[in-house]
């Protein structure tokens, strides 16, 4: 196609696209038709995410560290780049602050000089142990600074002030979305998540692993629900930079996650009690009304329908011989 037709395709970058949801929103931008550059350092990614993907004439891949400065030219970035679990964020805090601070300055430095629109994949972990529930965006939250989450939370509060201030100072064509836990199949096998790992104990009839007394929620939304939050978000008008929650408000405690995990495996493993770890928040649940009114959205997926298709995921992946997987 030449480059002055009248039509022209988007062309997308998602940074952290190798990883779980950075993946499945590729998958989607290319079913809709759009072309998408990924960039990823592959930290915690994995290529065979994208493994499907090879030769496809719309996709490119670039294996880079977002922490450098970025040359391209796009229309839209996705900033998904960033470690995500705990396990993993806390690996190496210092890079995880990084990754959100200074990858988010050179994301935004990118969307100014290309005048490209840029959504900033923020977390409810800005909410920290929150004091109000379920958590509305005007809550500021409540989050020890010095903790072992700090790095993680921190980052990604400082990345929201950085994409308001190029906002406010620069006029950039911003979108904050705050995700709520989210769950699906290329979940991490091996990165502590609950999900993933209730899962991965019961299929291999080992003890399920509670954390404290279990009696802690979470709201879980599956993860195509969340993608569809991003490209509605992604196509309000500009006067709607957010923030605005995205998660599945329907809460479980953890306790009643690992029981529905057991029914629908039909596993025999036990339950057993583990100290919870520093910092865990008691409650977390999203108002979503805000995107009810702005995106029209709201999860369509029930829990047993999502968890169905993970454990899926999961039995397929531990039937393959070289897969090295423990919960
Ligand atoms: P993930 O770990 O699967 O994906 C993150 C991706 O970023 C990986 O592919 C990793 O290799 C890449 N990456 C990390 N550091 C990088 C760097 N310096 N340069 C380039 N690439 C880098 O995690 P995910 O669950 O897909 O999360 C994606 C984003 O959504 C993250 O920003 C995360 O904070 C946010 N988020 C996720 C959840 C969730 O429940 N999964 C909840 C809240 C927020
Ligand atoms: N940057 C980038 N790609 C670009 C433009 C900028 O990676 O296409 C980075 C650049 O390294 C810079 C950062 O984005 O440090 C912030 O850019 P900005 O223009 O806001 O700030 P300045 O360059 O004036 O410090
Ligand atoms: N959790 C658990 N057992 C596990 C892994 C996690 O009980 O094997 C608990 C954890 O303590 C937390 C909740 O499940 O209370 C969700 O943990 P996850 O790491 O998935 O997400 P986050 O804490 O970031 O919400």
């Amino acid at each position: 196609m030449p480059y002055n037709s009248e039509f022209r395709r988007q062309r997308i970058l998602v940074t952290g696209g190798a990883g779980f949801l950075g993946s499945h929103l590729i998958d989607r931008l290319l079913d809709r038709g759009d072309e998408v550059l990924c960039v990823d350092n592959l930290f915690t990614g994995d290529k065979s995410n994208l493994d499907h993907l090879a030769g496809h004439p719309r996709f490119e891949f670039m294996r880079q560290d977002i922490c450098f400065p970025l040359y391209v030219e796009v229309d839209q970035i996705y900033n998904l780049a960033c470690p995500a679990s705990p396990i993993h964020y806390q690996f190496d805090p210092v890079q995880t602050t990084k990754v959100s601070v200074i990858g988010a300055i050179n994301m935004l430095g990118l969307a100014k000089r290309v005048k490209a629109r840029i959504m900033q994949a923020s977390t409810s972990e800005i909410y920290g142990d929150p004091s109000v529930h379920p958590q509305p965006e005007s809550y500021w939250g409540n989050v020890n600074t010095i903790g072992p989450r700090a790095c993680y939370d921190e980052g990604k509060r400082c990345a929201e002030t950085l994409f308001f201030d190029y906002h406010r100072q620069h006029n950039l064509d911003i979108k904050v979305v705050r995700i709520f836990n989210t769950y699906g199949p290329r979940m991490h096998p091996n990165d502590g998540r609950v999900v993933s790992n209730f899962i991965i104990q019961a299929l291999q009839g080992q003890p399920i692993t509670i954390y404290g007394d279990g009696q802690q929620s979470r709201s879980f939304c599956y993860v195509d629900d969340l993608v569809e939050g991003f490209l509605r978000m992604m196509d309000t008008g500009s006067d709607f930079p957010g923030p605005v929650n995205l998660g599945n408000p329907n809460e479980f405690t953890i306790k009643e996650l690992a029981e529905e995990v057991l029914e629908l495996t039909g596993s025999k493993s036990q339950l057993v009690n583990k100290p919870l770890p520093q910092d865990d928040p008691r409650q977390r649940q999203p108002d979503i009304s805000l995107a009810r009114e702005k995106l029209g959205w709201e999860p369509k997926t029930q829990l047993r329908a999502g968890l169905t298709k993970t454990i899926a995921y999961f039995d397929e992946l531990l039937r393959k011989n070289d897969a090295d997987v423990t919960a």
